[in-house]
C-alpha cells in the first residue's frame, strides 16, 4: 500500500529560483509534449507515444535544449509520463462515451509540481542537523543540480520512499514522499453500522440520528476571500502591490483548503474508528454535482448557453462541503482499517420511509420525514437510515463478522 508524507520545505532564495525555474521548464516541456502529440494527430493522423517522446529527450538536451541538462532526467521522463497519463484518461473516458476533455495546455499557475519517479537525483540526510528547540528532527534534502534544502520531519516516514513530489502550493514549497508501507493491522471489530446522508444543511446525517456539521470554513473566509479578490482587480498589472494581493488571495485560499482538509480527516477518523460497516451514497451517480453537458449548435459549432450557470450556486456548495473528499478518505482508512464501505445509488433514498418502505416524494423545502405508518424523523436521518438499509442488502451474507460468531 501507498501512503504520502507531505512536508514543507524551507529553500533559501537561490533554490528557491532554481525550484521555479525546474518548475517552468518541466511545464514548457510538457506543453510542448502535448502540441507535438495534437499537431502530429491533426497533420498526418498520427498518434505519438509516450516512448516515441522519451527516446528524443537525449537529442533534445544535446542540440536544442541544452538547458535540459541541469534537470534530472528521470524528472524529465516523468513530465512525458504525466502527459501520457494525461492521454490515457482521455482515451478511456472516449471509450466509456464520458465527455471527453481533450488534455489541456498547462498556465503557469496551473502546473505546480515535479517528481522524481524513483531514488534518482535526490537523497536525505537524517543526522546531520540536531533536533531544534520544539525536538523536532531537521533534515537535510539534497536535489542534484537544484541544491540542499531544509525540512522539518514532522513525523516519522514508514516504509520505503517510491517517489518523491516537488509541489508548490502559492508560495509555499512541499517535498511529498510516497512509500510503500506494510497493511497494517486491522482495527478489532464493531459491532455498530452506519449509514451517512451528506447534506447541505448538516454536512452529514448518520442513521443512528446524529449529525456532523458542516464548518462552513469557505462561506465564512469566502467574504475575506472575496474583498481580497476584489483588492487585487484594483491594482495595476506588474505592480508591486498586485504581486502582494496575489499572495494574500493565496494564502486565503490556502487556509480554506488546510481548514477542509483537516475537517474530513477527523471526521472520517472518527467514523472508521467506531463503525464496521459504513454506507454512503455513491457521489458519482448523484445528479447533484453533475455539470449540465455543453450544448453545440448544430450548423456552426458555436457553444450555447447550458444552464451551467443557474447550477453553479448550488454545486459551489456542494464543492464546499468537500463531500468527495470526505468520501475519499472513508474509503482508504476503512481499508486500513479492514473496515467495510459500500457506496449506494442515492436515487430515491430521500422519498423512502426507513420504517415501511413507503414512497412519497419530498420537496427540498420539508426538512421532516411524517409518515402514515407512525414513523416522524429529520429527513436526513431517515434518508441515512434507507441508505444503510440498501448497503446491508448490497453486501452478501458472510463477508463480515457477526455478533453470533464473534
Ligand atoms: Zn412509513
Amino acid at each position: 500500500m501507498r501512503k504520502t508524507y507531505k512536508y514543507r520545505l524551507a529553500p533559501n532564495k537561490t533554490v528557491e529560483n532554481k525550484l521555479h525555474w525546474v518548475l517552468a521548464r518541466c511545464r514548457e516541456l510538457y506543453n510542448a509534449g502535448l502540441s507535438e502529440r495534437k499537431d502530429a494527430y491533426r497533420m498526418v493522423g498520427k498518434s505519438i507515444t509516450y516512448y516515441d517522446q522519451q527516446n528524443v529527450l537525449p537529442e533534445i538536451k544535446a542540440k536544442i535544449r541544452e538547458e535540459y541538462q541541469d534537470i534530472a532526467a528521470h524528472v524529465l521522463q516523468d513530465v512525458l509520463k504525466r502527459l501520457d497519463k494525461a492521454f490515457q484518461r482521455f482515451f478511456d473516458r472516449c471509450a466509456k462515451g464520458q465527455k471527453p476533455g481533450y488534455p489541456r495546455f498547462q498556465g503557469r499557475n496551473r502546473y505546480n509540481s515535479f517528481t522524481y519517479p524513483d531514488g534518482a537525483g535526490w537523497k536525505l540526510d537524517q543526522q546531520t542537523r540536531p533536533p531544534d528547540k520544539k525536538g523536532m528532527v531537521r533534515v537535510n534534502l539534497k536535489l542534484t543540480k537544484i541544491g540542499t534544502v531544509k525540512l522539518h520531519l514532522h513525523r516519522d516516514m514508514i516504509g520505503k520512499v517510491k517517489t518523491l513530489t516537488i509541489k508548490r502550493e502559492g508560495e509555499h514549497w512541499y517535498a511529498c514522499f510516497s512509500c510503500e508501507v506494510d497493511k497494517p493491522e486491522a482495527l478489532p471489530s464493531s459491532y455498530e453500522d452506519v449509514g451517512i446522508d451528506l447534506g447541505v444543511t448538516h454536512f452529514a446525517a448518520l442513521s443512528n440520528g446524529e449529525f456532523l456539521e458542516n464548518p462552513r470554513h469557505y462561506r465564512r473566509a469566502e467574504n475575506k476571500l472575496k474583498k481580497l479578490q476584489e483588492s487585487l482587480s484594483r491594482k495595476k498589472r506588474g505592480s508591486h502591490r498586485r504581486a502582494k494581493a496575489v499572495k494574500r488571495v493565496a494564502k486565503a485560499h490556502r487556509k480554506v483548503r488546510n481548514q477542509r482538509a483537516d475537517f474530513a480527516h477527523k471526521a472520517s477518523r472518527k467514523l472508521v474508528n467506531r463503525y464496521q460497516v459504513i454506507v454512503l451514497e455513491d457521489l458519482t451517480m448523484a445528479n447533484l454535482v453533475k455539470q449540465p453537458k455543453p450544448k453545440q449548435d448544430e450548423e456552426t459549432g458555436q457553444y450555447l448557453p447550458n444552464g451551467a450557470a443557474a447550477k453553479a450556486g448550488l454545486n459551489k456548495s456542494i464543492a464546499d462541503a468537500g463531500w468527495s473528499q470526505f468520501v475519499g478518505m472513508c474509503t482508504y482508512k476503512a481499508a486500513w482499517a479492514g473496515r467495510t464501505l459500500v457506496q449506494v445509488d442515492p436515487k430515491y433514498t430521500s422519498q423512502i420511509c426507513p420504517n415501511c418502505g413507503n414512497v412519497r416524494k419530498k420537496t427540498l423545502e420539508e426538512r421532516w420525514h411524517s409518515c402514515t405508518c407512525g414513523c416522524e424523523l429529520d429527513r436526513d436521518t431517515a434518508s441515512a437510515k434507507v441508505i444503510l438499509g440498501i448497503g446491508r442488502k448490497q453486501l452478501s451474507v458472510g463477508t463480515r463478522p457477526t455478533r453470533a460468531t464473534a
